[in-house]
């Protein structure tokens, strides 16, 4: 979760020429020989537990487009009846649904700095109980729809909670591309290069700049995390998004899938 749900300066505004702008992007994008069966993308969204009106709407558009969703779900946000709901917003669709845990509360716990809910402030048991507590929690309500993955609260934690989610028996790890520590060699990185929501840029045309730049960029490098965080969409970014699925589903070269086949499949991206 951002501060506030005030939605980013480039969805204030969608330039009147996105449409070709975004085909230019893809047009442009160049993948390596080794990618035979296209770039993987995949979308993860965060923050999830609440089936509101937003995430109704997000569900919505991408089982529309029949397209994989990942969700990171807040363990201690998610009761039965919370679950049972979300059920059935995705109804038909649970093929291209998987559910990972995100964080425990979401909440931060270091006095100055970066956000982090499993940073250096606490103690190794304290994070290893929120990480096992939500896990546990997960696996209760969710059963076998529940994917052992983990993502952290604004995407980062300390090597403590690394190894931690090896022994707990996370498979995989969901953080910015390129973060650190490294994670431990058991625990498969699924990382996000694309920020759709959250994006700091102060005016909406270097937000647009940016995150064609990283689309194209990622979509190049044969693997394509999107980030998305419906609390803060409006209109213009749920127009958008449906543009963007549906561009990417016409595109041959782009394969999109969810974390639970990558982990079944045992794919591993490459650095
Ligand atoms: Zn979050």
């Amino acid at each position: 979760m951002s501060t506030g749900k005030n939605p980013a300066p480039l969805w204030q505004h969608i330039p009147a020429d996105i449409h070709r702008r975004l085909h230019h992007c893809l047009d442009q994008v160049v993948t390596k020989p080794s990618d035979g069966d296209g770039s993987i993308v995949f979308f993860r969204a965060d923050d999830v537990a609440v089936p509101g009106r937003k995430l109704a709407r997000l569900v919505d558009i991408f089982g529309k487009h029949q397209v994989p969703l990942t969700l990171a779900v807040v363990p201690a946000w998610l009761t039965e009846t919370r679950w049972q709901r979300l059920l059935e917003l995705c109804s038909k669709d649970h093929s291209l649904r998987c559910w990972i845990q995100h964080g425990w509360r979401h909440l931060n716990h270091e006095p100055r700095g970066s956000k982090l809910e499993f940073g250096p402030s606490r103690s190794l048991s304290r994070k290893r109980k929120d990480l096992q507590t939500g896990f546990q929690r997960l696996n209760r309500l969710m059963g076998d729809a529940f994917t052992p993955a983990f993502t952290p609260p604004w995407n980062r934690c300390d090597s403590e909670t690394l190894n931690a989610l090896q022994e707990l028996g996370y498979q995989a790890l969901s953080r910015d591309l390129g973060a650190q520590p490294p994670a431990p060699a058991a625990v498969t990185e699924y990382p996000v290069s694309v920020d759709l929501h959250t994006r700091k840029e102060k005016d909406g045309e270097s937000g647009w700049q940016n995150f064609l730049k990283e689309l194209r960029e990622s979509l190049g490098n044969g693997f394509c995390g999107i980030m998305i965080h419906h609390q803060r969409m409006n209109n213009a970014a749920f127009d958008f998004l449906e543009l963007l699925l549906s561009e990417l589903k016409q595109r041959n070269p782009f394969r999109l899938i969810h974390v639970g086949t990558l982990l079944r499949e045992g794919y591993v991206v490459e650095n």
